[in-house]
């Protein structure tokens, strides 16, 4: 028998237009006094609007925060903090992609039991309490609204993580008409990245590695990989829309408890210092990374071959599967659209070798690959993905 822990949000609504019904959702658990995190392009859209006038219509007073940015920084949290004091907050609403949502559970956090944010970074540091939270996702791929984590820059280039089950907000809500609008280059990077949430999480060697994240990442496969290319390629597709964001929050499930690894690791460097987005960066390094992987994982990629993609349950043996599986995946990213160089976003030959120094850093991260990576290895994979 192997032991394991498991947690998630406690409370998951499923629901198109769900966010307009927020206030008689969330409005009780969250008091009187709503500090609402966000950022100024939703604000712009009129995308918060019905959540707004939801909350005000069951007696919420919310204070909006909308200079939330993409990859969010300590300044940017510490001010939300200081609205949200200023507003005398009872509760916090993250409304917005994985950025928003980050910033509304470290202010959740800062604002409900005044730790000083130095001691909660790292696994399990954050004390709590934090404020009532309910997280509301515009994006379908990082899985925030279930996962403990939350990512802030700081400095110039320094992410830093808190991680703890302190964090996981009370209520998510998943309304799939808030991602209609998505972008075609935002609906498949995210989509793939939530992809690699689930391949990663199944694949983990992470002791706590468990089976309902397994069962809960080949759910995710199944959605994700029968419509990703319909919500890329006909956004207004609802039903699309929806099983791409319940299948990246299945995946966040699962690999909130079974941790991603060098998929994640090695595309760090390439998002930390090109400024490539979080999926396009995973993307970028999937198909290599899981080459070098299957020495050792064949077997397992093999178990999901034909979750994602159903007509490889025709390919024979784990060898063939998992090779048929790699290069599906790679087929994919092309038929999105997306780039698959690394050259075509600006890296070059000469910097490889600092990112592959960079990647090793990532050590909460690599300890969970199937296959252990050196340095060598990792400046291999970059040189193989250029
Ligand atoms: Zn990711």
């Amino acid at each position: 028998m192997t032991p394991f822990t498991f947690n998630t949000t406690p409370s998951i609504v499923f629901e198109p237009e769900a966010s307009a019904r927020l206030g008689a959702l969330a409005g009780r658990r969250l008091g009187p006094s709503i500090l609402f995190v966000t950022d100024p392009g939703l604000r712009r859209l009129g995308l918060c609007e019905p959540a707004l006038a939801s909350l005000e219509a069951e007696g919420g007073k919310p204070a909006v925060f909308d200079a939330v940015e993409a990859d969010p920084s300590r300044a940017t949290l510490m001010k939300a903090v200081e609205a949200g004091r200023a507003a005398g907050a009872t509760g916090v609403v993250g409304f917005g992609g994985g950025s928003s949502l980050d910033v509304a559970k470290l202010a959740a956090l800062l604002l409900g039991s005044g730790e000083d944010l130095d001691q909660a970074w790292g696994v399990a540091q954050a004390k709590g309490p934090r404020l009532p939270l309910v997280l509301v996702p515009t994006t379908a791929g990082t899985g925030s609204e279930v996962t403990p984590v939350s990512i802030i820059t700081v400095g110039d280039d320094e992410k830093r993580g808190v991680s703890s089950p302190v964090i996981l907000p009370d209520i998510a809500v998943l309304d799939a008409a808030l991602t209609l609008g998505l972008p075609p280059a935002i609906t498949a990077a995210t989509g793939v990245d939530a992809m690699v949430h689930a391949i990663e999480a199944y694949a983990s060697r992470s002791p706590n590695n468990n089976p309902l994240s397994k069962m809960l990442a080949r759910q995710a496969l199944r959605l994700l990989g029968a419509n990703i290319e319909k919500a890329v390629f006909e956004g207004g597709d609802i039903e699309a829309r929806g099983a791409m964001l319940l299948g990246s929050m299945l995946a966040g499930q699962a690999f909130a408890n079974s941790p991603v690894a060098a998929v994640h690791a090695l595309a760090y460097p390439i998002g930390g210092t090109f400024h490539v987005p979080h999926g396009l960066s995973n993307a970028l390094v999937l198909p290599h990374v899981l080459r070098f992987n299957a020495p050792d994982a064949a077997h397992l990629y093999a178990e999901i071959a034909a979750d994602a993609f159903p007509h490889l349950s025709r390919e024979d043996g784990d060898q063939g599967r998992c090779a048929a599986f790699i290069e599906e995946l790679a087929g994919l990213s092309k038929r999105l659209g997306m780039q698959t160089r690394l050259a075509e976003v600006g890296i070059g030959a000469d910097d490889l070798a600092g990112m592959a120094a960079d990647a090793m850093k990532q050590t909460r991260l690599l300890v969970n690959n199937p296959r252990p990576v050196t340095e060598t290895d990792a400046l291999a994979i970059y040189k193989a993905a250029l």
